[in-house]
């Protein structure tokens, strides 16, 4: 279904201590944005919000001037910070009262923006969905390449259904924004609960290329995190991992009755100090992990039945 042009765009980015990256960014967004308007692909209403994810440096007060040097530019403050998913949504909640279709991006523009013009034209081909996808890792490091090329493959390995190499650089629809909004999850993980939502879906592949300014604000920890909750949050296959391991250590069990009463009629029962410190550490071992992998189910569990607010917005301006 083709749809009518000259729609409303917003662009979401979330930035965490952005100093660095702010001036030259919007810059560069502001120009993206007039191309496209002169050439009629998006409406003059279109608009960059920024949302500032409780920012310990000036980044506020750079979305400030923005915002008063020109109305293209909007500002999202929340009251802390929240992490990049939280703060992300926070924005696509926020542009899609206002919006047509959202793209979300990272401040550092480490993602091309030219293909922002095949976003559009998916859009208007009848897409509700535009996943960005990462055609070559040339300028990352080994070890960054090597670490979040393992991410997608650990989490659809667990049963998440990930598009591989895209990360939050996506186009949705009012629609799909909609239809997101019902996911109630406080443990919200939003490359994985996108792709569940569904509708006509396009791809855009793109190169990455490196921060131009600022250092990244996902070192290896908070990838871990990221990984642990997106894991958790779509699929339970740890948890039945942990069923079957008990059947294999159940079945070993039985064989080690059958061995140690052989052992007990030849009369050779002092034999086995060996076999019994080994079982003691690692079947204890196993049943920590067990717990903790249950355990981690539980947390979730508790953190969702509170409810809590995802973010709080505390000033817009537009
Ligand atoms: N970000 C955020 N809150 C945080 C951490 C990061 O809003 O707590 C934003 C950050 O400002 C950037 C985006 O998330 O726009 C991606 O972060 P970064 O570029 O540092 O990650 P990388 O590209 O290295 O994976
Ligand atoms: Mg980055």
């Amino acid at each position: 279904m083709e749809r009518k042009r000259k729609q409303i765009l917003y662009l979401v980015i979330p930035c965490y201590n952005e100093q660095e990256v702010l001036h030259e960014t919007a810059r560069r967004l502001r120009e993206k944005m007039e191309s496209l308007m002169e050439r009629e692909m998006i409406s003059r209403e279109s608009r960059i919000m920024f949302v500032n994810d409780g920012s310990r440096d000036r980044t506020w007060e750079i979305i400030r001037e923005l915002h008063e040097s020109d109305p293209i530019y909007q500002g999202v403050k929340l009251s802390r910070n929240r992490g990049h998913q939280n703060a992300l949504l926070g924005g696509l909640m926020t542009a899609k009262e206002y919006a047509d279709m959202v793209i979300s991006m990272d401040a550092d523009l480490q993602d091309d923006i030219d293909v922002v013009d095949q976003f559009v034209e998916k859009y208007y081909e009848g897409c509700e969905i535009v996943y960005g996808v990462r055609s070559a890792r040339k300028t990352d490091t080994f070890f960054k390449r090597f670490t979040a090329e393992g991410f997608y493959k650990l989490i659809n390995f667990m049963g998440g259904e990930v598009v591989f190499n895209h990360a939050d650089y996506r186009l949705m629809s009012r629609r799909a924004l909609d239809e997101l909004a019902k996911y109630k999850e406080v443990n919200l993980f939003l490359r994985g609960i996108v792709p569940m939502i569904g509708f006509q879906t396009g791809i855009v592949t793109y190169e990455r290329h490196e921060r131009f300014a600022g250092e990244s604000k996902y070192p290896l920890k908070k990838m871990l995190a990221l990984a642990v909750d997106g894991i958790t949050s779509l699929s339970i296959k740890p948890i039945r991992a942990i069923v079957l391991l008990g059947m294999l250590i159940f079945l070993c069990s039985i064989a080690m009755l059958v061995y140690s009463l052989v052992q007990h009629f030849l009369g050779n029962t002092s034999i086995g100090w060996t076999s019994l410190i080994v079982s003691i550490w690692a079947i204890g071992g196993l049943q920590l992990l067990a717990i903790g992998v249950i355990g981690e189910y539980i947390g979730k569990i508790y953190l969702e039945t509170k409810e809590r607010p995802k973010y709080i917005i505390e000033e817009v301006l537009r």
